[in-house]
């Protein structure tokens, strides 16, 4: 699978990472389900954005560049994003590009501008259009586009090679192609082609990519190689920030960075991002991110829980429902990725594992297996992650909680609130269940 991968001029915002969860959702899911998965995901460090944002610091490109490919590394580990196979980046490939377009030229499919640089036909790819449904009679034949990004209505011949301009300074390749550089689209046919194959089963991206990105690397792939390009495709719907579009100027853009700094918990956002279908548009909300959390916890307590267990057998009731649970999650995983019904299943699964708990229901053995499956079901989500059983109590707490144990049977409930809200502000979080008290140490 090829996935479009970072421009790197700016920190990734959580549009971006909504796609990159999806991604890696999609991926876990395929591994879990028995494929073998090849991942390749480019890095953009050589386009329109990546050429204005280093001029505007004055520093070399690949300086720039390499700054916001860290920040980007740093930012997939927060979210527990997995690596791809290989992570191409453009520069590296002038030479396949090259290749590709000279092979357009001698097919016909793409010529020299008066400008100098190249351009794709986009009449000669009788295709054009398929992916986003563009209407192909409302384009301009023979006006050409030389930016890299464009809307449909401005459809019309792209630029495979960009002359250089002054505009470019010293970023330029000497090539039979001239002086210049490449423009963005040819750049991820080009590497998906090298890495995967000239046909390869899955694309994935953002659907503000569909048009023009995927329509032109389509164009350019199939008329260079006459085979079918991608399987399928698929794209993440928009994401929306508490209703309305993500904006700068409406003051509700968000990296990642900027959420991390307020203290938000990434796991927590990772959840959020993946939690609704990826073909919906998601409103990205605080409140959300605050249930997703509390979400996670529930989890993370259960699997505690569970290491705990020492009950009774459940004479098959554990099975049952691991079972349900099982046909359930995968089932609607296997559905385009119902994430949302798979979610529910896996709840109801923990609400009715929690009450054979409750009355002691639940063997040492059959815990295991449940947490065998939780921890299955964990690879593919990546939240709950290694959960810590707890240790001995350092003394001054532990002589807390006895102290409130104390209060609670006497029904001193003013006392014993007031104690565990004095160990709340210590880090640690009392649940009182059938078995006693049990304690955590809060994640922050
Ligand atoms: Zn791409």
């Amino acid at each position: 699978m090829y996935t479009c991968g970072p421009t790197v001029y700016d920190f990734a915002h959580i549009g971006n990472f909504r796609a990159f969860v999806f991604e890696d959702l999609l991926k876990r899911w395929l591994l879990h389900r028995g494929f073998k998965v090849k991942h390749v995901m480019n890095l953009t460090d050589i386009d329109d954005k990546t050429i204005m944002g280093s001029q505007k610091q004055g520093i070399p490109l690949k300086q720039f560049t390499d700054f916001y490919v860290k920040a980007f590394f740093e930012d997939i580990k927060a979210l527990n994003i997995e690596n791809a196979d290989v992570y191409p980046k453009a520069t590296d490939h002038i030479s396949e590009m090259v290749t590709l377009i000279k092979t357009l030229m001698a097919k016909g499919f793409a010529y020299k501008g008066e400008d100098n640089s190249i351009y794709f036909s986009v009449c000669k790819f009788p295709d054009y259009g398929k992916l986003s449904h563009i209407k192909v009679d409302e384009l301009k034949v023979g006006s050409r586009v030389s930016q890299d990004e464009y809307a449909k209505e401005e459809a019309q011949d792209f630029a495979l090679w960009k002359a250089w301009t002054p505009d470019d300074g010293d970023v330029f390749w000497e090539t039979e192609l001239g002086k210049g550089r490449p423009g963005w689209h040819i750049e991820c046919s080009a590497m998906s082609m090298k890495y995967l194959s000239q046909t390869f089963d899955i694309h994935c991206g953002g659907v503000d990519n569909m048009f023009p990105h995927h329509e032109n690397e389509i164009a350019q792939s199939e008329n260079a190689t006459g085979k079918r390009f991608v399987n399928y495709w698929m794209h993440n719907e928009h994401l929306q920030v508490e209703g309305k579009k993500m904006a700068k100027r409406f003051g509700n853009f968000y990296t990642l960075r900027d959420l991390l700094t307020k203290g938000y918990d990434p796991i927590s956002i990772r959840y959020l991002l993946m939690s609704t279908h990826y073909r919906q548009q998601f409103n990205f909300t605080f409140e959300g991110l605050e249930s997703a959390k509390s979400a996670i916890e529930r989890l993370r307590n259960f699997v505690r829980r569970l290491y705990e267990a020492e009950g009774k057998e459940s004479e098959g009731k554990v099975t049952t429902l691991i079972e349900k649970l099982e046909a359930c999650f995968e089932g609607s995983m296997d559905d385009d990725l119902n994430i949302g019904v798979a979610l529910s299943s896996l709840f109801d699964f923990v609400r009715e594992i929690n009450s054979l708990l409750d009355v002691n229901d639940v063997s040492k053995e059959e815990s295991a297996k449940i947490i065998k499956v939780i921890m299955e079901i964990d690879d593919v989500l990546g939240v709950i992650g290694k959960v810590e059983v707890e240790e001995a109590l350092p003394k001054e707490i532990d002589l807390l909680v006895q102290k409130r144990e104390g209060a609670r049977k006497t029904k001193n409930w003013k006392e014993a609130d007031s104690i565990r809200a004095q160990l709340k502000t210590m880090g640690i979080v009392l649940e009182d269940t059938a078995q006693g008290v049990r304690w955590h140490k809060e994640k922050t």
